[in-house]
């Protein structure tokens, strides 16, 4: 358990490490202070600006304000009690989640129909790190430009917002189930973008969250809803 008093990540967290961090850091202010379509504006506001990096090619940019948007995705999760790691690995079990193989064969296979999978959970991932290399192995970053990473986030951004907006229109398990598919995919696009522009997730994430909040370093965040709403990155 993370001692609420000086929360950080461990070397190689999983993401379950990481989304215990972010609740013992982010929960409280997030309680108070944002609803789920607020953090779901965030995801956007920031993957956007991610995305702004991309075209002035500034790879800093995409860094930060990828890995923070990735730290608002985290809050929604809990929001919704969704455990991610969980969720990527049963979407992409070191096997492309429509042809079935690593790396995807999609594009020579002409798959019409996504394929039922195995899932063989010894491949499974420890850490972060491990599921970005996973990603690089299932879609190599030498398969596409990184304008190309950018463009199917964006894409999977908007796909995730839908899912919300249907989820909560009807509450249904099945729509939930989508919604944990398109909040896999996310990650998935994400990584492709890391991997695309050479950026280490993992390292990034241990340096920026090595005592609480990145901004205020404290557990739980004290930063004021204006300097969050005001975030210059
Ligand atoms: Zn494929
Ligand atoms: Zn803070």
């Amino acid at each position: 358990m993370i001692k609420a008093r000086m929360a950080a990540l461990n070397t190689h967290p999983s993401f379950g490490d990481y989304q215990e961090f972010v609740q013992a850091v982010y929960g409280a202010s997030n309680l108070r202070n944002f609803s789920v379509d607020d953090m779901v504006a965030n995801i956007t506001r920031f993957s956007m600006r991610g995305l702004k990096g991309i075209r002035k090619n500034d790879a800093e940019k995409i860094k930060m304000n990828l890995v923070i948007a990735l730290s608002w995705f985290m809050s929604l999760m809990n929001q919704f009690d969704i455990n991610i790691g969980d969720s990527v690995w049963q979407r992409f079990p070191y096997l492309c989640s429509y042809c079935g193989e690593c790396p995807c064969a999609c594009k020579t296979k002409k798959v019409q129909k996504r394929l039922k999978i195995k899932v063989n959970d010894k491949r499974r991932p420890k850490t972060i790190n491990g599921f970005q290399q996973m990603f690089n192995d299932l879609y190599p970053a030498k398969g596409r430009t990184l304008e190309h990473a950018g463009i199917h986030l964006a894409e999977e951004v908007g796909e995730l917002s839908e899912a919300i907006l249907m989820f909560r229109g009807q509450h249904s398990p099945e729509i939930f189930e989508q919604f944990k598919l398109e909040a896999s995919d996310l990650i998935s696009c994400i990584m492709g973008v890391f991997n695309s522009a050479g950026i280490d997730y993992e390292k990034t994430l241990v340096q920026m969250f090595s005592v609480g909040c990145h901004e205020c370093h404290k557990t739980p965040c004290a930063c004021e809803y204006n300097h969050v709403v005001n975030y210059k990155s």
